[in-house]
């Protein structure tokens, strides 16, 4: 007889890893902190009405040091990027970075010497999103892709850089 019938029925069967990414991307907490007027867009997604504890994300939080994923919500000034950065340094592994709108991602109309044209620069990217602004849909939208990625995503140290090698492959469900 296998192990699977000599179980209680209800006894859930999964891998260590699979176990860790379904409470990683059940519980992404964003950095309290925006940039420009795409912030706005992303305060009204944080509101009741979107209802971001469906996917455990209905709290910011003020320190990085509780926080996973860093929402680039508007254009990055020069003199912004440092302090940028130290935030990103200040969160802890597993961390992710979501750039939202055009400005954050290229610098957008901004095509000019006190902006950085491109938030990648400073921080790796997890995901991208387009627009000006993008609506709190979209932002939701690619949270949610987020989350896929996090659910897929190998344990240790090198796990982002096996899942990029992945997604280049075509390999990722
Ligand atoms: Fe503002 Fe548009 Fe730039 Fe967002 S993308 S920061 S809405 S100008």
């Amino acid at each position: 007889m296998g192990i699977e019938e000599k179980l209680p029925a209800g006894v859930l069967l999964t891998s260590v890893e699979k176990l860790v990414n379904w409470s990683r991307k059940s519980s992404v907490w964003g950095a309290t902190f925006g940039l420009a007027c795409c912030a706005i867009e992303m305060m009204a997604a944080g509101g009741p009405h979107y209802d971001m504890g469906r996917w455990g994300m209905e709290v910011f939080r003020a320190s990085p040091r509780q926080a996973d994923l860093m929402i680039v919500a508007g254009r990055v000034s020069q003199k912004m990027a440092p302090v940028l950065r130290q935030i990103y340094d200040q969160m802890a592994e597993p961390r992710w970075v979501l750039s939202m709108g055009v400005c954050a991602s290229s610098g957008g109309m901004f095509n000019n010497y006190a902006i950085v044209q491109g938030v990648d620069h400073v921080v790796p990217v997890d995901m991208y999103l387009p627009g000006c602004p993008p609506r709190p849909e979209m932002l939701i939208d690619a949270i949610l892709k987020l989350r896929e990625k996090i659910g897929h995503e190998p344990l240790g140290p090198n796990g982002r850089k096996m899942l990029a090698a992945r997604e280049a492959r075509g390999d990722v469900p």
